[in-house]
């Protein structure tokens, strides 16, 4: 997996991402801390899979609790959103970053911005159009499937 070239630890991303919720004027709860500290662990997770880690760390939190923090996360902007199929999944928007998407099993890989830097020249050649990545916004989804994948081989 390439995680970027400046590598923070997951200590440091949640330091920066709850310091944005304050100076946001949001509340830095537990549940926030801890939603923040799964996925400073994972490139993306879909609620269900936050609230499954979040269970399997001993802090169990009901999943209307898991989405309702998810979502105060993605409005402040340290977290944001990728459909993966019928399912959103969540990632810490920190770093711009691209993704990959494994069609069969879902899993979500993290690419640097460098390898899609010619998708959007082109995107913009044009003067007519500027994109959402410079933002928070989920940037380029590429599908595909995992060569080793757990839900079987790629076809
Ligand atoms: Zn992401
Ligand atoms: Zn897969």
């Amino acid at each position: 997996m390439h995680d970027g070239r400046v590598m923070r630890t997951a200590d440091e991303r949640i330091a920066a991402a709850l310091t944005v919720i304050r100076t946001a004027g949001g509340r830095v709860t537990s549940a926030r801390g801890a939603v923040l500290r799964v996925l400073a662990a994972a490139a993306h997770l879909s609620a269900a899979g936050v609230h499954a880690r979040l269970a399997a760390g001993g802090l169990p939190a009901d999943l209307s609790t898991v989405h309702r923090v998810l979502n105060a996360l993605t409005d402040v902007g340290v977290v944001h959103v990728v459909p993966v199929g019928g399912t959103l999944t969540y990632g810490l928007a920190d770093r711009p970053h691209h993704h990959t998407v494994c069609r069969r099993c879902g899993t979500v890989r993290q690419l640097p911005p460098p390898a899609v830097a010619a998708v959007i020249e082109a995107a913009t050649a044009s003067g007519t159009f500027t994109t959402d990545l410079e933002g928070h916004d989920g940037g380029v989804v590429v599908y595909g499937a995992c060569t080793t994948c757990p839900d079987g081989p790629a076809r």
